[in-house]
């Protein structure tokens, strides 16, 4: 039988801690587990997979989502209809940022909360990222649209942010004249 990622609830504190850098090599266990998320993210955006193995659709995972407070994130985008690009980033740091500010118009969504909470989140519309790969290279990713709002959300874990705390109580949603809308 399939055996799926133990990912934590909202409500564990883990989830609101700051996580430690990781120190390289990184452990078979790590790379392991790194493979078995980006197998899971996948299955979870192929309909009749995610149908089969019980997953919600989730395209990104970071380390404290499983109880491991070190900044690991994994994103799987689907840059086109069934084709998947898979960013593994160890130590993760948003070295630059785009002025213009967008938002996921039907709100983000996250493996952690099983619930729908409505509201868009201002994020930047492109970032840069810096960090590094499984082996310990230095990597940079130009992200932008979804993607830029994927690595904005996984980083954002490591730090023991979750996307709804961003949410402006006073101001939840906007209009497309106001933020541009994805
Ligand atoms: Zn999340």
């Amino acid at each position: 039988m399939y055996e799926k990622l133990n990912i934590l609830d909202e409500k564990d504190k883990r989830l609101r801690m700051i996580s430690k850098e990781v120190k390289f090599p990184l452990s078979d266990e790590y790379k392991e587990l790194i493979k078995k998320i980006i197998d899971e993210l996948t299955y979870s955006q192929i309909e009749e997979l995610a149908e089969k193995y019980d997953l919600r659709p989730g395209m990104g995972l970071a380390f404290p989502q499983l109880g491991i407070n070190e900044r690991i994130i994994v994103i799987v985008h689907e840059y086109e209809e069934g084709k998947f690009d898979n960013y593994v980033m160890v130590n993760p740091k948003i070295v630059s940022t785009s002025d213009e500010m967008i938002a996921a118009e039907l709100g983000e969504g996250c493996l952690s909360v099983n619930r729908d909470v409505e509201g868009h989140i201002k994020r930047n519309a492109r970032v840069t990222v810096e960090g590094f790969d499984e082996d310990g290279n230095k990597i940079r990713v130009r992200a932008r649209e979804e993607l830029s709002l994927a690595f904005q959300h996984e980083i954002d874990h490591l730090n023991g942010i979750l996307f709804y705390d961003r949410i402006d109580k006073n101001k939840p949603f906007y209009s497309p004249e106001e933020l541009r809308l994805i």
